[in-house]
């Protein structure tokens, strides 16, 4: 792999630095393989996308040793209402 600087040394090439590209390079890295992530972004997206973590992702970061990292035990949601409109529906856990 080339790029106008160089030589890059990287088994893959990873495009977009968003969760599934980090957490694929992540996996990459630790399966041994040299990865490289590029974002066209400039800069993060100031708005949040991350008010919450579905259960499966959960379980992927703890399988990981990353949950611990992130989570706060004071801002666990015990208790959500979800709405979809149409139709009008309402979920309580
Ligand atoms: C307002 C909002 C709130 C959300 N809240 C939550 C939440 O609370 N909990 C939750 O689990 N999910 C939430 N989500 C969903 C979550 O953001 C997405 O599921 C997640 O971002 C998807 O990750 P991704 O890496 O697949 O894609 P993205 O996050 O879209 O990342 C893709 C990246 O690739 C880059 N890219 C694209 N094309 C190229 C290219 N050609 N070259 C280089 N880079 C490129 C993009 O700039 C981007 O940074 C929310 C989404 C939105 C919009």
């Amino acid at each position: 792999m080339t790029d106008p600087y160089g030589e890059i040394d990287a088994d893959v090439l990873v495009v977009g630095a968003g969760p599934t590209g980090l957490m694929l390079a992540f996996e990459l890295t630790l399966a041994g393989a040299k990865a490289i992530v590029v974002e066209k972004a400039e800069h993060p997206n100031p708005q949040s996308r991350a008010g919450s973590i579905q259960p499966r992702t959960a379980g992927v970061l703890d399988m990981r040793g990353l949950l611990d990292e992130i989570s706060d035990p004071s801002s666990v949601v015990t208790r959500y209402l979800l709405r979809a409109d149409p139709p009008r529906t309402t979920l309580h856990t």
